[in-house]
């Protein structure tokens, strides 16, 4: 069970090692109304999502430490955090990785340079189909 938490909005994890995307992808975020966390290597991310159990996780696949592909394998196996929807955001365009994400339980890909008001829709409807799955449980 969830801690009681005053601060209803959700909260985007961010896994992205480069400043500028950060930075606007937060922007973004907050002001669609979501708190934001950041992680800037796969590890970290992994970390982070345990810890803090992220409603929605955005990863990047090029990442320092750990490879996004394995991040999102990792986060897929826990039962802790497997019922975390995960968006890969990254710049490979090619079918193979697209496959390959899906293939290790990614939710959704967006590829780079995103069309952030696309990317915000697919937020929201992961959003809303995860707390579909969760009030039927
Ligand atoms: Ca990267």
């Amino acid at each position: 069970m969830k801690s009681p938490n005053t601060d209803a909005r959700k909260v985007i994890l961010i896994v992205e090692d480069e400043p500028d995307v950060v930075r606007l992808l937060a922007f973004h975020l907050q002001r669609a109304g979501y708190r934001v966390a950041h992680a800037s290597d796969g590890l970290t991310a992994i970390n982070q999502a345990f810890d803090h159990k992220p409603d929605l996780v955005l990863l990047d696949l090029m990442l320092p430490k750990l490879h996004g592909l394995e991040v999102c394998r990792l986060l897929k196996q826990s039962p802790v955090s497997r019922n975390i929807p995960i968006i890969m955001v990254t710049a490979l365009t090619g079918l193979d990785d697209k496959l390959k994400g899906f293939g290790c339980g990614a939710d959704d890909y967006v590829t780079k340079p995103f069309e952030i008001r696309e990317l915000l829709a697919r937020i929201a409807q992961h959003l809303q189909a995860s707390e579909a799955r969760s009030s039927r449980a």
